[in-house]
């Protein structure tokens, strides 16, 4: 049976010195179990403690505001500095030198749980966030132009490179696409089938376990 929102307060657990997390339970022994289960943690190596300060935000999450509010620190999602209400100390100190003023200190932004140090951390990760999402489109449209009958197992991409690792039907082994430089890896015994299965007749390079082939 689901308890009400209204008996769940807020409880701070300690996960390890620098991670606390808030959950909302009815209980201090209730929020020590789903403290420590979001850690993979035992409930008795964790401690729990009652803020009622956000008991107003049942049944969570909390907005990362108010969490700074009664004086968390929170990671900037951008580049993981120490924000706090002020703002970020070590934004501010940097700032400081590049323009030897006084120390400067931007507001943070949030938005949902999401903080960053600044306007400037904030609009750093939606550009880059475009970019890989840009760069993500353009490996696999190069990876469906190169291999149509591969399927797609996985992708890492950053904005600049990206590694995509795909199932060719008759390969034994998975078949790894290198971008932008456009090689393949393979297993030596799945070339020929590889080979076949590529719509560019010949790359510029392709490399195997066993060392460089070249096409
Ligand atoms: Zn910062
Ligand atoms: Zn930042």
């Amino acid at each position: 049976m689901r308890c009400p929102v209204a008996d769940l307060v807020a409880w701070v657990v300690k996960l390890d010195d620098d991670h606390h997390e808030v959950v909302f339970e009815r209980s201090e022994a209730r929020a020590r179990v789903r403290g420590a289960r979001k850690e993979g943690l035992d409930a008795r190596d964790t401690e729990a403690r009652r803020e009622p300060r956000l008991d107003a935000h049942a049944p969570g999450p909390v907005p990362a505001q108010a969490l700074l509010a009664i004086n968390w620190w929170l990671e900037c999602s951008h580049c993981a500095h120490r924000v706090e209400e002020e703002g970020c100390w070590r934004c501010a100190d940097n700032a400081d030198e590049e323009a030897s003023h006084e120390m400067e200190w931007a507001p943070p932004v949030t938005r949902g749980q999401d903080v960053w140090c600044s306007e400037a951390c904030r609009e750093a990760e939606a550009r880059e966030r475009t970019e890989r999402r840009l760069a993500r489109e353009a490996v696999l449209a190069e990876v469906r132009q190169t291999l149509p009958s591969a399927e797609v197992a996985s992708t890492v991409v950053t904005s600049g490179t990206g590694t995509v690792w795909l199932r060719v039907p008759g390969c034994k082994g998975t078949v790894k696409y290198e971008w932008p430089t456009g090689t393949l890896w393979a297993e030596v015994r799945d070339h020929a089938i590889l080979l076949a299965a590529l719509r560019r007749p010949a790359l510029e390079t392709w490399k195997s376990e066993g060392g460089a082939v070249h096409g």
